[in-house]
């Protein structure tokens, strides 16, 4: 897609060891020109990582790999950002800065005009800029970012109190999830599953640690169709598909409590997670 590129001061280099999974969406409540020059100004100590136009322009401020400073959580008690006023689970949960594991778009649009919602063009730019977000971080990190409602979010989710208008109640979350979703599901309709016999290769053979509600991806290869995989403790991880590309059949774990459980293949257990 078309992203014209601009250069924010306004950021951390890095996440601080995080990884992005979580997409968060805000309003300018401003112009598109005026937005992008003020979130490059070094004196808004603010930024974004894109800003979509009503026209359906897009602009990156900040890189992927780097943390904007666009939707902050603190750690200090009693801080009217704190951490724990979200009612998001996985932001209580991680406890730190949400700037670090999050992806920043920014919508063109004043709150009291418009409420959050997009215009036609600005509602499929940021479609596609999410399915690219999605792409890049599966290249970069690894992760595909589920297209759920606790990983494409609001602000308003992060900081209800203070933030309770970001992007606004009309904000079209059922319209662009589904539109996100409507690429990834074009799946062949007949899943063909391997028999428990066939030959099965796996990407990970050593053992992970993995923090609480946080997943991982591994990768089975099987040319006689979808191998059977599973927890040896759905309490502990949980194991579900996520996509396939040829041979390769990718499955998310994620953590659920702590403690130790086995992942098994084809009734074998190939390595064990610690939830930690
Ligand atoms: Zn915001």
């Amino acid at each position: 897609m078309n992203i014209t590129q601009k250069s924010s001061p306004n950021h951390y280099n890095g996440r601080n060891g995080w990884k992005p999974d979580m997409i968060v969406c805000h309003i300018t409540d401003g112009n598109y020109d005026g937005a992008v020059s003020w979130l490059c100004n070094p004196r808004a100590e603010a930024s974004a990582h894109y800003v979509v136009s009503r026209a359906g322009q897009v602009a990156q401020l900040v890189s992927l790999t780097d943390a904007a400073w666009c939707n902050g959580t603190s750690a200090t008690a009693g801080h009217a950002y704190h951490y724990s006023t979200s009612t998001l689970p996985l932001v209580r949960q991680r406890a730190t800065n949400a700037n670090y594991y999050t992806i920043s778009i920014e919508h063109e649009g004043m709150y009291n005009q418009t409420h959050g919602t997009l215009t036609a063009a600005q509602q499929a730019a940021t479609v596609e800029l999410i399915k690219h977000i999605r792409a890049e971080v599966q290249r970069l990190y690894g992760i595909i970012i589920p297209v759920d409602r606790q990983h494409i979010v609001g602000h308003c989710e992060i900081s209800p109190r203070e933030k309770p208008t970001c992007p606004g109640e009309k904000f079209p979350w059922t319209d662009i999830l589904r539109q996100v979703q409507g690429a990834s599901q074009a799946k062949p309709a007949a899943i063909r599953y391997a028999l428990k016999t066939a030959t099965v290769r796996s990407d990970t053979t050593m053992d992970i640690t993995l923090p609480l509600v946080h997943s991982y991806i591994y990768k089975l290869t099987c040319a006689a169709g979808r191998p059977l995989t599973n927890s040896c403790n759905s309490n502990i991880i949980d194991i579900s598909f996520d996509h396939q590309s040829g041979n390769d059949y990718f499955f998310r774990c994620t953590a659920k409590r702590r403690g130790c459980a086995g992942v098994a293949v084809n009734g074998h257990k190939i390595f064990a997670v610690k939830v930690v």
